[in-house]
């Protein structure tokens, strides 16, 4: 994001604890002079007097792996950190854009999932911390929409891979796991029997529609899917992985996660009528870009 903000010309401000991301992944605009980084937990309020015109909030660990050791943190960054963000977009009269999920639905009843869908989520489950925290974070956006008149957007965001995402340890998501997998000759972790499905969206594409939603008039108070409407089991995901890696890794199966959702597809009705956005990346070609980065830091 930064990056593609900073080749269109823009100034930017990026603040990180990385607490997910990587300082590698900013590096090569570190000497940019229209680029400035502050290293702060966006939890805690921070003082910005450089003019703003807009404020993405992208903050929060996002792996279903880090619920287990991170939930406070987690609850705090969508909440306490969408009240800093906010309170800094008001100071400036910027637009907020706020990265929200498809997890605010939950394990939903209603697939192609459409915005007016107000979820099935267990508050108190595993991904409760995620759930319900981004849940929270819409509603605080909203509160500051209808209170201070902000003018604000909100993105939920369907599954999004690509080269720079994490590979290690706990922070690896399902695409680069089974990457990782494949390029090290281990099996692939398939989790339940893999019937589970997500629709997996590639990062340019992921900017590209976040950009839209922050630029256009139209898109002032509202929601938006923003996602892949490519829906695939995380089975065959694995056997794909396999195929493109050239690997000669097998699978092995365990057990599902408690409240891991069965379905996930959006309808991308609105992104398609107010953003005018649609993916352009097939997941094929995403899927090998994403290999040859993998395999060329590994
Ligand atoms: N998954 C899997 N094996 C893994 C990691 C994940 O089968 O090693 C499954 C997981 O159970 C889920 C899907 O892949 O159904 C996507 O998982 P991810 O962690 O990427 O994020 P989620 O979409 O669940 O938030």
């Amino acid at each position: 994001m930064c990056e593609t903000l900073i080749n269109s010309g823009a100034y930017v401000t990026c603040i990180d604890n990385f607490a997910s991301g990587q300082k590698a992944n900013i590096q090569s605009l570190m000497d940019n002079e229209r680029f400035r980084f502050i290293e702060h937990n966006i939890s805690t309020p921070l003082p910005i007097d450089t003019p703003l015109d807009y404020v993405f909030h992208m903050a929060s660990r996002a792996s279903p792996f880090e619920f287990e050791h991170y939930p406070i943190q987690i609850l705090k960054a969508n909440t306490m950190g969408v009240l800093v963000a906010l309170g800094i977009a008001k100071k400036h009269h910027a637009r907020f854009v706020y990265t929200s999920t498809s997890e605010v639905y939950g394990n939903p009843d209603i697939v192609p999932t459409p915005e007016t869908y107000h979820g099935n989520v267990n508050p108190i489950g595993p991904r409760g911390c995620y759930d319900e925290a981004k849940r929270c974070g819409e509603a605080y956006v909203i509160a500051f929409r209808r209170q201070h008149h902000l003018n604000t957007r909100i993105a939920r965001i369907f599954n999004t891979y690509g080269p720079r995402i994490r590979t290690d340890g706990i922070y690896g998501r399902v695409i680069p796991r089974f990457i990782d997998q494949a390029l090290t000759g281990k099996t692939l972790t398939v989790f339940g029997d893999g019937s589970q499905t997500r629709s997996f969206t590639y990062v340019t594409d992921q900017i590209e529609g976040l950009l839209r939603l922050a630029a256009l008039d139209a898109a002032e108070g509202q929601v938006i899917n923003i996602g892949n409407v490519n829906e695939i089991t995380v089975l065959e995901l694995a056997k794909k992985v396999i195929a493109l890696t050239g690997s000669h890794s097998s699978l092995s199966f365990h057990p599902l996660p408690e409240d891991d959702p069965l379905r996930r597809r959006p309808d991308v009705t609105r992104a398609k009528k107010i953003l005018g956005w649609q993916p352009k990346a097939s997941l094929d070609t995403g899927l090998a870009r994403t290999i040859e980065w993998i395999r060329s830091v590994s």
